[in-house]
């Protein structure tokens, strides 16, 4: 991946465009950008290099990769990489786990999240105790939906539990005091 000097990633809410308006290949009056240069052929190493220059200048370079990565896009050079070179981004995409992006829901941010930081989310705002309405707010589902998870969350705290308790069971006791040495008799 390119290394610049790009700020983090700003979250965009989903469906915002605004980020947008801050990218370097926008072309203006004053800034004629020729578009034709992010959908270049891979031989094309001119017209690549030229993209990923004005790449690297621009400050919404890892909005631009996460929202080509969110949708899907696999086409043209966005956020400074080549099509090729997302490949493997887009691969991993479903695996991402950006606590970033969870605590950003958690603040009320409408953005785009994988399966692992909606779990995340869950987890953490039943760990919060946010009411389950909360929740259903936050992730823009239902009340029942929300309901459900916080079940399926304490059904899993029982089990561990059942299961924890199976692999460490208590010290035997007698009588409700631990037994010791002498009580198993003088054959040990
Ligand atoms: S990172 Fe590159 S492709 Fe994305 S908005 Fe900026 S200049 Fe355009």
């Amino acid at each position: 991946m390119s290394t610049t000097t790009n700020g983090p990633a700003r979250h965009r809410s989903l469906g915002d465009q605004t980020w947008q308006d801050q990218a370097v290949c926008q072309s203006t009056e004053y800034h004629p950008v020729d578009p034709e240069i992010f959908f270049p052929e891979p031989d094309e190493m001119d017209r690549i290099r030229a993209a990923k220059a004005l790449c690297r200048q621009c400050p919404v370079r890892l909005t631009c990769l996460d929202a080509a990565l969110e949708n899907n896009d696999a086409h043209g050079i966005r956020g400074g990489m080549t099509e090729e070179e997302r490949t493997l981004l887009h691969a991993k995409l479903a695996t991402r786990l950006d606590y970033s992006r969870v605590n950003a829901t958690l603040a009320g941010r409408d953005i785009h999240l994988t399966h692992a930081e909606r779990r995340a989310v869950i987890h953490a705002a039943y760990r919060h105790g946010l009411t389950e309405q909360h929740l259903a707010r936050l992730l823009k589902v239902t009340e029942e939906y929300a309901k459900k998870q916080y079940r399926e969350i304490r059904r899993a705290l029982r089990n561990r539990d059942v299961e924890q308790s199976r692999e460490n069971p208590p010290p035997p006791e007698a009588d409700g005091k631990r037994l010791r040495r002498d009580d198993f008799g003088t054959a040990a």
